[in-house]
C-alpha cells in the first residue's frame, strides 16, 4: 500500500512535470502567435494607401494570413500557408519600392519641366501675362488630380502651350520690330534727303548759299587754330545780263548749269562748290595754297573760254555762245574772319572784271 502509494506519487510527479511543460508550450505558442499577428498588423500598416498598386488587396491578404495564424490550425498547415503568404508579402514590398522609385523620378521630371517653363517666362511678354496667368491657374487645378502620370502629362501640355504663347509673342515682336526698323530707315533716308536738299541749290545741285555760309564759318574757325588751311575762289559769269537779254532766262539758266558742270571737273571731292548768288559761285579749296588756287582759277577760265555752247532759237538755226568767267582768289590767314577772306576774294574778282574779264586774279595783285 505504502509502496503503491509511493509509485503513485512518482507518476503524479511526472504528470505534473509534463503538464507544466505543456502549459509552458501553450504559453509560448500563444506568445509567438500574438507576436506574428502583431507583426502582420504592422506590415499591413506600412505601405502608403495607393490605389495604383492595390494596397487594399494587400491588406486583405495580410488579414487572411493573420486569421489563419490565430485559427489554431496545425503547424504543418500553418507552415505551408505562411510560405505562400511570405511570397505575396515579398513581391508586394518589391512593387511598392519600385512604385515609389518611379514616383520620385516623375516628381523630378515635373520640377524640371516647371523650372524650364519658368526660365522661358523670364522673356519679356507683358501682353501675354493674362494668357499665361490663366495657364498657371490650369496647372494649379492639375494638383487636384490623383494620378501622377496624368498630372505630368497635363503639366507638359500646359507648359507646351505657355511656350507656344511665348514664341507667338516673340514672333509678333519680331515682326513689329522689322516693320518699325523699316519705317525708321525710310524716315532716315527721307530726313537725309530733306537735309541735303535744304543744303543744295535746286538748279545746279551744288551747295547753296546757306550751306556755304556754314561751311566757310567752320573752315575759318578751324583755320584759326591751325587745322584747316584753304583758299577761296569767287567765280562770276561775264556779261551774263547780256546772255539773258539776248536769249532769255531759260538759256541763261542752262548757261549757269553748263558753267557749274565745267568747273566741277577741275575740283576735288573734298572741295566745296557753292552757288553764292545768281550767276556767282564760290569754291572753298581745302588745303590749297594761293598759288595752286590761282592755277585752278586760271584753268577754269581757260576751259570755259575754250568751249562753245550751242543755243537753238525759234528759227531752228543753231547759234554759238562764248561764255567766259572772271575769278577772284584769296588764301585764308589764321586771323581771317569769314568777312575778311570773302572780301579779299571779292576784291580780286572785281579786279579781274576791271582788268577786262575772262581771267583769274589773286589777292596778291590787289593794290
Ligand atoms: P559782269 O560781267 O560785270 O558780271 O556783268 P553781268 O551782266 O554778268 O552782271 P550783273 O550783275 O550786271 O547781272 C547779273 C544778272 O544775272 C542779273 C540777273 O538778272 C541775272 N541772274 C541772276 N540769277 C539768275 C538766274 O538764276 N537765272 C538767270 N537766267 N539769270 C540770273
Ligand atoms: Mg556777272
Ligand atoms: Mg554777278
Amino acid at each position: 500500500m505504502l509502496l503503491s502509494s509511493k509509485k503513485k506519487s512518482g507518476q503524479s510527479l511526472e504528470m505534473d512535470e509534463l503538464k507544466k511543460i505543456r502549459n509552458q508550450y501553450e504559453e509560448d505558442k500563444q506568445f509567438y502567435i500574438n507576436t506574428v499577428r502583431s507583426l502582420l498588423i504592422l506590415i499591413k500598416q506600412f505601405p502608403l494607401n495607393l490605389k495604383e498598386i492595390d494596397t487594399d488587396g494587400f491588406a486583405h491578404q495580410v488579414n487572411a494570413l493573420t486569421e489563419k495564424f490565430v485559427s489554431g490550425k496545425k503547424t504543418a498547415q500553418i507552415r505551408s500557408v505562411f510560405e505562400k503568404y511570405k511570397k505575396i508579402i515579398f513581391s508586394f514590398i518589391k512593387i511598392h519600392k519600385e512604385y515609389l522609385g518611379e514616383r520620385e523620378k516623375d516628381f523630378k521630371e515635373i520640377i524640371d519641366i516647371l523650372t524650364k517653363a519658368m526660365m522661358d517666362l523670364g522673356v519679356e511678354n507683358q501682353n501675354y501675362n493674362e494668357r499665361i496667368y490663366k495657364q498657371t491657374e490650369n496647372i494649379e487645378k492639375l494638383t487636384l488630380l490623383d494620378n501622377i502620370k496624368a498630372i505630368k502629362s497635363a503639366i507638359k501640355e500646359e507648359v507646351a502651350q505657355i511656350r507656344a504663347s511665348i514664341i507667338e509673342k516673340q514672333e509678333t515682336d519680331n515682326r513689329q520690330i522689322t516693320t518699325l526698323s523699316k519705317k525708321v530707315s525710310t524716315l532716315e533716308t527721307q530726313l537725309k534727303k530733306a537735309e541735303s536738299e535744304s543744303l543744295k541749290d535746286g538748279l545746279t545741285g551744288i551747295y547753296n548759299r546757306l550751306a556755304f555760309d556754314n561751311h566757310i564759318k567752320n573752315k575759318v574757325e578751324m583755320n584759326a587754330i591751325g587745322r584747316s588751311p584753304f583758299s577761296l575762289l569767287m567765280i562770276d559769269i561775264d556779261d551774263f545780263k547780256k546772255i539773258n537779254d539776248a536769249y532769255g532766262h531759260q538759256v541763261g539758266d542752262r548757261v549757269i548749269l553748263a558753267v557749274v558742270q565745267k568747273f566741277l571737273a577741275f575740283i576735288r571731292t573734298d572741295d566745296f562748290p557753292a552757288r553764292y548768288g545768281g550767276e556767282e559761285f564760290a569754291i572753298v579749296l581745302s588745303g590749297a595754297t594761293l598759288r595752286n588756287a590761282v592755277k585752278k582759277g586760271k584753268q577754269i577760265c581757260k576751259a570755259l573760254a575754250a568751249t562753245r555752247y550751242s543755243v537753238s532759237n525759234a528759227d531752228d538755226n543753231d547759234q554759238y555762245l562764248n561764255i567766259t568767267v572772271s575769278v577772284g582768289v584769296a588764301y585764308a590767314h589764321k586771323d581771317d574772319t569769314v568777312e575778311t577772306v570773302i572780301r579779299r576774294a571779292d576784291n580780286a574778282l572785281y579786279q579781274a572784271k576791271q582788268a577786262g574779264k575772262n581771267r583769274a586774279v589773286s589777292e596778291k595783285e590787289l593794290n
